[in-house]
């Protein structure tokens, strides 16, 4: 396995998918921090932790891997949904997350409510899982207080 897997980059505009009229907002990591992902880094949701810029809070966070339909699958991508609320967006960055479990894979949804309810059980799984104390513990990694 992957995991524990390092990723940061800034934070750069989607394709504007809705994520935020939904309620979930996602955050993108530019193509490079894409591409830098092992081949065999399976496509689905995963979950870890996020610091956003040169604050000193770290959020749990629900990830997901995957082929973009828009460009006919050829793009891949990385947005992390941060489980927390913020009063502005964060366009520019630098996000830093620890990928340290997978929820599931990436599936077709027959509707918005069947998505939003998978969403919303993601980050609750998300949730339970991270404050295990195996999980818990990659919040104090050195990754996160060294500088970007
Ligand atoms: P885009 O298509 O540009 O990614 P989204 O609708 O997915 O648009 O919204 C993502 C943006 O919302 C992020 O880039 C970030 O600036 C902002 N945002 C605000 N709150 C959150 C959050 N809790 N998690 C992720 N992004 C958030
Ligand atoms: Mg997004």
């Amino acid at each position: 396995s992957h995991l524990p897997y390092f990723a940061e980059g800034p934070v750069v505009s989607g394709f504007g998918r809705g994520s935020k009229e939904l309620g979930i907002p996602t955050a993108n990591f530019p193509e490079d921090v894409v591409r830098a992902l092992p081949e065999s880094f399976a496509c689905g949701v995963y979950f870890g932790w996020a610091k956003i810029g040169s604050s000193d809070a770290i959020y749990k966070m629900s990830l997901c891997v995957g082929w973009n339909p828009y460009y006919h699958n050829t793009v891949k991508t990385m947005e992390t949904h941060v489980i927390h609320e913020f009063p502005n967006d964060f366009y520019g960055e630098h996000l830093k997350v620890v990928v340290v479990g997978y929820i599931r894979p990436m599936c077709d949804f027959d509707s918005l409510d069947s998505l939003i309810t998978a969403i919303r059980n993601d980050n609750r799984l998300a949730c339970q899982h991270l404050d295990s104390s195996h999980n818990l513990k990659f919040r104090q990694h050195p990754f996160f207080s060294s500088p970007p």
